[in-house]
């Protein structure tokens, strides 16, 4: 077999890709036809291709390079910590410098009394955890039988049995899972898909009743905890309506409900706070962090855990539950360098002061585009619904997510990675765009959306 190198011609890559890769939420023979886009170098907010085109990376990955890519100082550590420990373990009593210096680190960093980590190697895993740490805690104070989960349809929280069924995804519920017993799903607020003639703030609260209702359907005594992502994600950046998550945590409050904030994406800045909770008001007692923890450099997450539910699995003895991974080294010391690049560089507040509202008020003139119905941002996360009426909020006759399938296509074409769900495109750049790339990215939006638009004239589809 000849070298597989970035210089081997693309085609030969995409064969041996398509013959032997096994790509995640992907149609095999759909992509063995086209050929994967073969990614080769990035720097900044710029991908490279084997073609040697030039893409923005409007989803800083999977929503996670939020320090952008190409940061030699993430190299360095994860180099320094491979020379003088790569790896050891944290079961068994014992543990390393790189993990003590990051969980103190966290523990400053997260609100209230969020001290205490326990490590995963991704989001899933963290709420696969999450899962355990809820279940065994309510059993330590006595009370067994509140286990129940309740999670939102249209959630994300990962594609693990226990993510996957935490998470609301129809597509993934229709592939086995979910599988775990006593994990149910309210409506999410998504008021522009399912608000009806109410206004959005009559429909966030209906919505946040909906767990009140389900908890006295089920028992309070039965029911452990409620997640959801401050600002839903993967579902299509559903910015819940702002009556939403006050009245979830008065509920949570009310019926000594666990609150779960899934911060895997909200987390590390993107929202303009350092975590999305603080932006929406909320106070878990469990959060969610994996992607922006290290800017996706190397794979961690973990639980972040109040000090009630530490001590009261501290009090009930060991905890029967860890990954070979759990706090690895390396990983630990490329996340602490770039917390203190997220820290020194005051990209935090950037994003909250700075290139946010910047974002906000670019976004909000592709408003008047005849496709576009609502042009909403928080922070570094943007999304757009295409419609075919603004005033109904209509949707496309035909399959959901054809015409957002076409405007994400002409997106790669025009240099610009921009994400579909169904209809819906969503943005979350890396957190060191400059404004300049901002103008960039919205110009190219644009001219995606006004390709799409003549594409859908020229079909007879609008
Ligand atoms: N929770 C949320 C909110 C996510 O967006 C994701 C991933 N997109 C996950 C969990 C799962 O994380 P991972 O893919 O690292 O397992």
């Amino acid at each position: 077999m000849p070298a597989i190198t970035n210089h081997m011609p693309t085609k030969e890559l995409q064969a041996l890709d398509a013959a032997h890769h096994i790509h995640p939420f992907t149609d095999a023979n759909e992509l063995a036809e086209s050929g994967a886009r073969i990614i080769t170098r990035a720097e900044g907010v710029t991908l490279t291709d084997s073609e040697g085109n030039q893409i923005m990376d409007a989803m800083s990955g999977l929503w996670c390079v939020n320090i952008g890519y190409g940061r030699q100082e993430l190299v360095d550590a994860a180099a320094r910590q491979m020379q003088e420990l790569p790896f050891y373990n944290t079961f068994f009593m014992t543990s390393h410098v790189p993990v003590i210096a990051l969980s103190a680190k966290l523990a400053e960093l997260a609100p209230g009394t969020l001290n205490h980590v326990f490590y995963s190697s991704s989001g899933s895993e963290a709420n696969d955890t999450n899962i355990r740490i809820v279940r065994h805690y309510w059993a330590s104070k006595g009370k067994p039988e509140k286990t129940v989960m309740i999670a939102r349809k249209n959630g994300y929280h990962g594609s693990t049995l226990g993510g996957g069924s935490l998470g609301g995804m129809a597509p993934m519920h229709s592939q086995g899972v979910p599988v775990i017993p006593g994990i149910v799903h309210i409506d999410q607020p998504h008021w522009w898909n399912e608000g009806g003639d109410m206004t959005p703030e009559e429909f966030g609260l209906e919505r946040a009743r909906q767990l009140e209702a389900k908890i006295l359907e089920l028992g309070e005594d039965n029911v452990a905890a409620f997640i959801g992502e401050p600002i839903q994600g993967a579902g299509g950046v559903v910015i819940p309506p702002s009556t939403y998550w006050p009245e979830i945590q008065r509920i949570c409050d009310k019926y000594e409900i666990l609150l779960i904030a899934d911060e895997v994406i909200c987390g590390f800045g993107r929202t303009g706070s350092w975590f999305g909770s603080q932006t929406m008001g909320i106070r878990p007692d469990i959060m969610t962090i994996a992607k922006g923890l290290t800017s996706g450099y190397i794979p961690m997450g973990g639980s972040l855990v109040s000090d009630e539910i530490a001590n009261t699995l501290a009090a009930a003895g060991d905890f029967n539950h860890g990954y070979t991974y759990s706090g690895h080294p390396v990983a630990a010391a490329v996340a602490l360098e770039n917390l203190r690049i997220l820290q020194e560089e005051k990209l935090v507040e950037r994003v909250h002061d700075d290139v946010g509202p910047y974002l906000a008020k670019q976004w909000a003139t592709l408003l008047d585009h005849p496709l576009v119905g609502e042009a909403n941002s928080v922070g570094l996360m943007g999304t757009l619904a295409l419609t075919p009426g603004k005033a109904k909020r209509a949707k496309f006759a035909g399959k959901e997510g054809a015409v957002g399938l076409r405007c994400r296509t002409r997106c790669f074409a025009n240099g610009l990675v921009m994400r579909h769900v169904g209809d819906r495109m969503i943005i979350a750049p890396p957190l060191v765009i400059t404004h300049a790339e901002i103008d960039t990215l919205v110009e190219r939006a644009r001219k995606s959306l006004d390709e799409t638009y003549e594409g859908l004239l020229k079909d007879g589809l609008f």
